[in-house]
């Protein structure tokens, strides 16, 4: 990366920082209680390798084909996450891979990521990714099924459910995204109290280029950037 480039990311990153900082003294939230994780899905290997330079610490992928490459240049450097919709025939490229699984939202895809992982003797962390918005594009279960979903799955010894993910409707008005984040944080209260024996949820992952600040101001512990990040207009 040229001196010039650097620059600005490091300009971008502290465009965002201040943005994140103001976030959290409106809600009253210690900055380290939120981790960015840098969407890279758009951009190639070299922009990863910048990014860790400046000081990023999680990596967010969302397709396996794409991921791997870039995963194995830089796997000793920060923490990988896969965030996006994971088919169950490819569980097996993602887990001893990605500590963190933020789309787990099937009994399917849970069986095979407890089968993969026990057959490497790991755990593998998992988000729930719950439908709080109830769109029909959206993947991810619906708030009716996560219970049942948990006690479905409490005796899977290798995956742990860390934490919940949704994403909030594309619209223009933050107020809509902000009730969705504010639901799925009453569901991290509502999992917590049947005290599932794989399930404390501590983790809220929320929020992308478009509506961080709301989520920040919900109680999101892991922000997803992309484009505000890493392609800037
Ligand atoms: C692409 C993507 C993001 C980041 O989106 P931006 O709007 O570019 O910040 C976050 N989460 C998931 C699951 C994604 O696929």
């Amino acid at each position: 990366m040229g001196i010039k480039e650097q620059e600005l990311l490091k300009a971008r990153m502290e465009a965002i920082e201040a943005r994140i900082q103001a976030a959290c003294d409106r809600a009253n939230r210690k900055r380290e209680d939120v981790k960015i994780i840098a969407v890279t899905k758009y951009v190639d290997e070299q922009a990863i390798g910048d990014l860790l330079d400046v000081g990023i610490e999680h990596i967010g992928e969302n397709r396996v084909q794409d991921a791997l490459p870039k995963y194995e240049l830089y796997k000793e450097r920060g923490t990988w996450h896969f965030i996006g919709h994971l088919q169950t025939n490819k569980a097996k490229e993602v887990v001893g891979r990605f500590p963190y699984i933020h789309s787990l939202d099937r009994l399917s895809l849970a069986q095979e990521l407890n089968r993969r992982a026990e057959a490497i003797d790991q755990v593998v962390n998992c988000f729930l990714q719950v439908n709080i918005s109830g769109e029909e594009t959206k993947f991810g279960l619906s708030p009716n099924d996560v219970l049942a979903f948990l006690r479905e799955t409490s005796n899977m010894k290798h995956i742990k459910i860390v934490g919940l993910m949704t994403m909030a409707p594309v619209v223009d008005d933050q107020e809509e995204a902000r009730q969705v984040f504010r639901g799925l944080y009453e569901w991290k209260a509502r999992i917590n109290e049947c005290a599932f024996p794989h399930a404390h949820i501590e983790e809220l992952s929320m929020g992308m280029s478009s509506d961080f600040e709301v989520a920040i101001e919900e109680g999101a512990t892991y922000i997803r950037l992309g484009s505000v990040l890493v392609k800037p207009e």
